[in-house]
């Protein structure tokens, strides 16, 4: 058997012209500003108009722990989104943006895959909106403005040593990570070691997501650390007096953008933070927009549920007043399989002993989602190796945890692959059982979140910290920042630090390496393992296979 790609899937989409979909919520055309005939941005007016509306049914789509595999999170967001209009729900899905360095790199793109697709697919795995160029201005500016003023005398006495605000740009380049600037004489100021990060992991990415309008954006680009003086003191972007000049340049990009799905329904695809040292999730201001206007909103959280599911709730819900009704977990029996020790060349074979040994990830991520007191439902995302045998091991398994898979082929089908996740998603949203709560109270100090986020979600025995990490979360509560949610960077592939360690491991203990405080944002990144801030590609990117052909089409994203 032989599939059409995502890409030709998509171009063959039968589009209706924006306004077209935006009427489906109620948003009319001057509300609509529009790019092109098929995406637009929502504007500030109406989004205002609408806060006196009752919030609709918010549902989350996380994931078992990712493997090489891959889960298709997206695609099922998007499916499901489709089979709650196909069975005559007013549904509209929420997602992230496409950054470019995954995209010409090895991940791919970001809207969802065979019948189960946001579009146009090309512009929004490209440039979109220009959102995310206009966060790499707004970074940038910031770091153009530090530099100018120690060149200018340092007025603020900043320690050219202890500069912590980089430079980022939209690209996994590995040659950036670590650069020396201002070389080349007086006039070009103080030569100091610095570096670049990729856009998705610039703080203001975190910021564009989490703030309500534009006063909040304005202010918590203010309250970002940007450097520190020789006395450890902080500078903060609002001393540069960049914070103006900065809002100025995320004005239009703070408006979410809406573009339709391969069956014409609507999607929300905004803003793009990291999933490892930020949070991971498309905009608030999205979220909580859809959410007045529509009756049932999916969204998705970016990895495994122990991170993502995690941040999605600590963070964002936590943040933005939000409470999830219903909690789909996707699972494929291919990362079951590769969770029951399967290595990925032996994937097509059967195996319903390994598929059997790897839905104890399934299993404790279940219960981990229970902790939050939201009721949970599987997804298996079909794949057409996957046997009848194999999935009706994952029935039966979970069925055992008190919970319901429910096997789902969006993928293949579109709506008519999800429309049973869908009917069940509804009516668990509508019994409105959800006795949603974060896993800790504001109150709590920062080092026993992040023993509450190990313990309970990694089920680790301990958390190991030095002395001068301890010391400097006492010192961040002193200084007022003791109320802060964590944002844990780890390994997506276990739940442990450890990213060969599948499955359910227990025993084990979490190291770590390194806390940064993100004050505008508002959120502590603790950092246990590796973490990259700027990707690089690999051997053979993405990128040399995308090209323009004979017709003027793109090729060679997917
Ligand atoms: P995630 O959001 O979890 O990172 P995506 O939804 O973006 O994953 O999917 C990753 C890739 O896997 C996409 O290229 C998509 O086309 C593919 N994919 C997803 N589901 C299936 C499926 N059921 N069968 C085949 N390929 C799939
Ligand atoms: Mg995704």
């Amino acid at each position: 058997m032989s599939f059409k790609t995502d890409i030709e899937i998509a171009r063959e989409a039968k589009k209706r012209p924006i306004q077209e979909i935006g009427a489906k919520l109620g948003i009319g055309s001057d509300d609509l500003l529009p790019y092109g005939h098929d995406k637009a941005k929502v504007s500030q007016d109406f989004i205002n108009s609408v806060q006196g509306n009752k919030n609709g049914k918010l549902i989350l789509v996380t994931a078992i722990n990712p493997t090489p595999a891959g889960e298709g999170k997206t695609t099922t967001t998007v499916g499901l989104g489709d089979g709650l209009c196909a069975i005559g729900k007013k549904a509209a899905i929420c997602i992230r943006e496409a950054s470019l360095g995954p995209n010409f790199g090895m991940k791919g793109g970001a809207a969802g895959g065979g019948y189960a697709q946001v579009v146009p697919m090309e512009e929004m795995n490209l440039h979109f909106t220009g959102d995310f160029h206009a966060i790499t201005s707004a970074h940038n500016l910031l770091s153009a403005m530090i530099d100018n003023h120690i060149y200018w005398g340092n007025e603020l006495e900043i320690d050219e040593r202890r500069v912590s605000w980089r430079r980022v740009l939209d690209m996994n380049d590995r040659a950036l990570r670590d650069t020396v600037t201002s070389l080349g004489g007086v006039a070009n100021g103080f030569p100091r070691q610095t570096g670049f990060d990729i856009t998705v992991a610039s703080e203001v990415m975190a910021i564009l997501c989490l703030a309500t309008d534009l006063e909040d954006l304005q202010k918590r680009l203010g309250d970002m650390i940007v450097a520190y003086r020789r006395d450890r003191s902080p500078i903060y972007a609002r001393d540069i007096k960049a914070d103006g000049a900065m809002t100025v340049l995320l004005k239009d990009a703070m408006q979410p953008n809406i573009v339709q799905t391969l069956e014409n329904n609507p999607a929300f695809v905004h803003g793009g933070p990291f999933a490892n040292i930020a949070h991971g999730c498309n905009s608030v201001i999205a979220t909580t927009t859809a959410l007045k206007i529509a009756d049932y909103v999916v969204t998705e959280a970016g990895f495994g549920a122990d991170l993502g599911a995690e941040k999605f709730m600590n963070i964002k819900c936590r943040k933005a007043g939000l409470a999830p009704d219903a909690v789909v977990l996707v699972a494929t029996i291919r990362a079951m399989k590769m969770n029951g020790g399967v290595a990925k060349a032996d994937l097509g074979a059967e195996n319903v002993d390994a598929v059997n040994e790897g839905c104890a990830n399934l299993g404790r991520h279940i219960g981990n989602l229970k902790q939050f007191g939201v009721p949970v439902v599987v997804a298996i995302n079909h794949f057409v190796s996957d046997t009848d045998a194999e999935v009706q091991a994952v029935k039966d398994y979970v069925e055992g945890q008190g919970s319901e898979a429910i096997l789902c082929q969006h993928w293949e089908k579109g709506s008519e692959g999800t429309k049973e996740l869908a009917t069940r998603v509804a009516e668990i949203a509508d019994a409105g059982v959800s006795q949603f709560a974060p896993l800790y109270k504001d109150e709590l100090s920062l080092f026993e979140k992040i023993e509450r986020v190990a313990t309970s979600i990694y089920r680790a025995d301990e958390v190991l910290a030095d002395k001068k990490i301890r010391d400097q979360l006492r010192q961040w509560e002193e200084a007022g920042y003791g109320h802060l949610p964590v944002c844990m960077a780890k390994t997506q592939y276990s739940f442990s630090t450890d990213p060969n360690l599948r499955g359910a491991p227990t025993g084990h203990s979490v190291p770590v390496r390194e806390v940064r405080l993100s004050a505008g944002a508002g959120f502590v990144v603790v950092i246990c393992g590796e973490i990259m801030t700027m990707p690089g590609l690999p051997r053979h990117p993405a990128a040399e296979n995308i090209r323009i052909n004979e017709e003027g089409l793109v090729e060679g994203l997917f």
